[in-house]
């Protein structure tokens, strides 16, 4: 069993694949909270809920009833077919953490397929999780884009960085790249040292970095200081092109 928040099929607004069409498949639950971003939420009963821009898929007190329980990977299949997307189509899964669903027997069945149905998968993670490429090898033909935190998510160090677990998706998955998310306030020493201790950890992997924020004025807010700090650092811009486009609209 596992829950899924939403779906919808769009273009990939962030990192490596920008612009690709894609479907997004957004599960249920994370394993932190991030009140550091800041954004605000109503939940259905009415209470104010800070989190990140996605708290209403983290958040499962407050959100949970919203959320649909999927108990067999064909419930999934289903959607995907809904779609009748075109071949080129990738596949995002995303959370929330999807990959607090890595071991889950309905999520590796459908990761199966979809890989054995010719998609490209990618899965938006946090790389706190960890990922079990013996037991589940489905998993190395798959992307992973390792939203690593920074101290910005206000997550104690110890939770949000995890090389036990993103130092073997760097090696086994076919893919992967760090994105890190950069608020113009929190540029300095501190992140340019952060950064290059968790980059150390995979130094072969490229580096994205993006505007922080939910709505299209925060990230505007911030982009030119993320637009410097590349440009110092040597690292690639991603933009949040569905944030950019759409704004603080769910489900594009
Ligand atoms: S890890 Fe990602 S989904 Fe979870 S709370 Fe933080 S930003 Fe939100």
């Amino acid at each position: 069993m596992l829950y899924l928040v939403e779906h919808f099929y769009s273009i990939q607004g962030e990192g490596r694949y920008t612009g690709r069409p894609s479907l997004f498949f957004r599960f249920g639950g994370c394993n932190m909270r991030c009140e550091g971003f800041g954004c605000r939420e109503t939940a259905p009963d009415g209470a104010a809920v800070t989190g990140c821009d996605t708290v209403y898929a983290v958040d499962r007190a407050h959100f949970g009833t919203r959320w649909l329980c999927i108990e067999h990977r064909d419930e999934l299949i289903t959607i995907l077919k809904s779609y009748d997307l075109p071949e080129g189509a990738d596949i995002v899964m995303t959370g929330g953490e999807p990959l607090i669903y890595a071991d889950n027997a309905v999520f590796v069945a459908f990761v199966e397929y979809l890989v054995a149905s010719g998609r490209r998968v990618t899965f938006e993670t946090n790389g706190a999780m960890p990922v079990n490429f013996e037991r589940f090898p489905v998993y190395r033909q798959c992307i992973f884009a390792l939203s690593v935190k920074l101290a910005n998510s206000g997550e104690p160090f110890a939770r949000r960085v995890r090389p036990a677990a993103f130092v073997p998706i760097a090696a086994h998955a076919k893919e992967s790249f760090f994105k890190f998310t950069i608020d113009r306030d929190s540029i300095g020493e501190n992140m340019e040292h952060e950064i290059d201790g968790i980059t150390a950890y995979a130094p072969q992997l490229e580096v994205f970095c993006m505007p922080m924020g939910g709505s299209r004025a925060d990230i505007e807010a911030n982009t030119e200081a993320v637009v410097g700090f590349c440009k110092a650092r040597g690292y690639t811009y991603s933009d949040r092109l569905h944030i950019r486009i759409w704004d603080k609209n769910k489900g594009v």
